[in-house]
């Protein structure tokens, strides 16, 4: 059976794990959307369905219409906004591994 490694937890697991083109394993997704839900304010959540779907609308016209706008621009703003979640991740991935070495060295 094919797997492939999550990069979040870093285990191996079936590719049935995993959502269709995403690095990290259900479990994982699953995990971070819970806690991104957790640290949503208070009227947030109390969104009906209908709310949070006329919200996913309004937010996808927008991001058309800044596309049509100036192509030039939303691609570069897109390109940071990765860059930044890229660096992001690093500064995490680099503090969880120097965590972990603190971790062993206190265990010894
Ligand atoms: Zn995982």
């Amino acid at each position: 059976m094919d797997t492939k490694k999550c990069t979040k937890c870093e285990l191996v697991k079936p590719l049935g794990d995993f959502y269709k083109g995403r690095a990290q394993c259900k479990d994982c997704m699953k995990q971070a959307a819970a806690e991104r839900y957790a640290a949503l304010p208070a009227e947030e959540k109390a969104r009906t369905p209908e709310q949070l779907e006329a919200h996913r609308v309004a937010m996808r016209d927008a991001r058309r219409k800044a596309r049509e706008k100036s192509p030039e621009e939303f691609r570069a703003e897109r390109a940071a906004k990765q860059r930044a979640w890229r660096e992001k991740r690093k500064a995490e991935e680099l503090a969880a591994k120097i965590e972990a070495l603190r971790a062993k060295r206190e265990g010894l």
